[in-house]
């Protein structure tokens, strides 16, 4: 790994296969809120960036909502190859990427995670989440030597199937921009002492 960029990883041999390229994560090195998905899909494969296909749309729409550019978060991965057939990453792949997501979270040092749907949920939280009931909840995780703070969401594409889960991700999101101290109606001041 490179800083924040890791090239030619070839851990997993389905992944290496069914990958176009590594799609590593965007925004800023220093964010204060970092968007956690679970793996590329075909778009983010083919452009080599994080939540660019219809998800990533309802994400960039919460957050617009919640007063903020894509470009003022970071946006991430579990896993930071496309999967075969879209399937979720296996437990074997998630433990191989698991120490650059680490190292991401330590170079960035977000104020706060927000885990987008299951995979990510259960990946940092290391039990089961039932993300619909969970959605919104703060919860501190341990990662390696460090501790952050994560709320926890649905993912945006729940939204497309389930039009009840679109006010649950759009106020998970204004939430945690508030928490993070990032949202439009804050005047800069705001630290998560305040909450
Ligand atoms: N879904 C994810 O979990 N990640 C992406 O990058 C795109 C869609």
């Amino acid at each position: 790994m490179d800083g924040l960029v890791v090239r030619g990883c070839e851990r997993c041999p389905q992944l290496v296969e069914s990958r176009s390229r590594i799609v590593n994560g965007v925004g800023p090195e220093d964010a204060d809120l970092v968007f956690l998905g679970e793996a590329p899909g075909a778009n983010e494969d083919e452009r080599g960036e994080p939540f660019v296909g219809r998800s990533g749309s309802i994400l960039d729409d919460a957050l617009r909502d919640a007063g903020l550019d894509r470009t003022d978060v970071r946006i991430t991965n579990c896993v930071r190859c496309r999967p075969p057939d879209n399937r979720d990453p296996m437990r074997e792949e998630l433990a191989n990427c698991r120490g650059y997501l680490e190292r991401e979270l330590d170079l960035v040092d977000p104020a706060l995670v927000v885990t987008l749907g299951k995979v990510p949920s259960e990946h940092l939280l290391d039990r089961s989440v039932a993300v619909t009931k969970e959605a919104g909840d703060v919860v501190d995780v341990r990662l390696g030597e460090r501790s952050y703070r994560v709320v926890v969401s649905v993912h945006p594409a729940a939204t497309l199937y389930d039009g009840s889960q679109r006010e649950t991700f759009f106020e998970t999101i204004a939430h945690a921009a508030d928490l993070a101290g990032v949202s439009a109606s804050d005047s800069g001041q705001a630290n998560l002492g305040d909450f």
